[in-house]
């Protein structure tokens, strides 16, 4: 059973505004839907499934590889900032603890637009880039990272870019099936790591130096 703050962060996130304004009557309907430039915005079991395994939490320092549409940036942030007493999310944290990494111009700007529209973009920091070089920031690290397109396997930068205790969540395979692989930094050398196959799943290629 997937915890209710989990359902409660799908409630408050409005998926019409991230999917193509021709696909706004499946908004809520529990599958992928089409992008641009062959990106796809995730089936909302999916996208929740994944800050599942990545055990996001408030307070939490997330990096999510693939902006594509925002949505899964925007439901990081519902799950990770607090809210005040009347139920507005806040930042009491000295940075914005959301990163997003979009490797594509016109997907940048896709996902940076839908989350300014619905105001998110107060809580993210997004970075038109090659995510499987990690965040730019060098001394950036995060609790958990979330890959949301396939590669054959986990690109080096982000392991290093992991907080000990901290997750990364990744489909890794071909470019027809994947399995999500979940990682776990358990000391301080890049090899320190615990390897978990969670299940079977088919994201979209990862692109980049690191990718398929
Ligand atoms: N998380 C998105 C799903 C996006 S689909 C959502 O909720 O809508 C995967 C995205 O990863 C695509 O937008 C693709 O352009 C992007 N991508 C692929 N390779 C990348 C890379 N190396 N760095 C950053 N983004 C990448």
């Amino acid at each position: 059973m997937v915890p209710e703050r989990y359902i409660l962060a799908f409630e408050a996130v409005p998926r019409e505004y991230f999917v193509l304004k021709k696909y706004r009557n499946w908004a809520y309907v529990d599958q992928p839907l089409p992008l641009i430039k062959g990106a796809t915005i995730s089936a909302p079991s999916m996208s929740l499934l994944l800050c599942y395994h990545a055990e996001l939490d408030v307070g939490k320092r997330v990096l999510e590889i693939g902006t594509g549409s925002g949505y899964q940036a925007a439901l990081i942030t519902e799950l990770v900032y607090p809210r005040s007493s009347d139920g507005t999310l806040i930042n009491p944290f000295r940075e914005k603890i959301v990163c997003t990494m979009e490797i594509d111009p016109e997907l940048y700007e896709l996902g940076k637009s839908n989350l300014k529209k619905t105001c998110y973009l107060d809580f993210i920091e997004i970075k038109l880039g090659d995510g499987t070089l990690g965040w730019p920031d060098k001394n950036a690290k995060f609790d958990a990272i979330i890959v949301t397109a396939a590669g054959k396997e986990i690109p080096p930068p982000l392991i290093k870019q992991l907080n000990i205790n901290g997750v990364l969540i990744m489909p890794i395979g071909t470019e027809y099936w994947q399995v999500l692989v979940r990682i776990r930094k358990v000391g301080p050398r890049e090899n320190d790591i615990k390897k978990e196959h969670l299940e079977d799943v088919r994201f979209v290629p990862l692109r980049g130096y690191y990718g398929l």
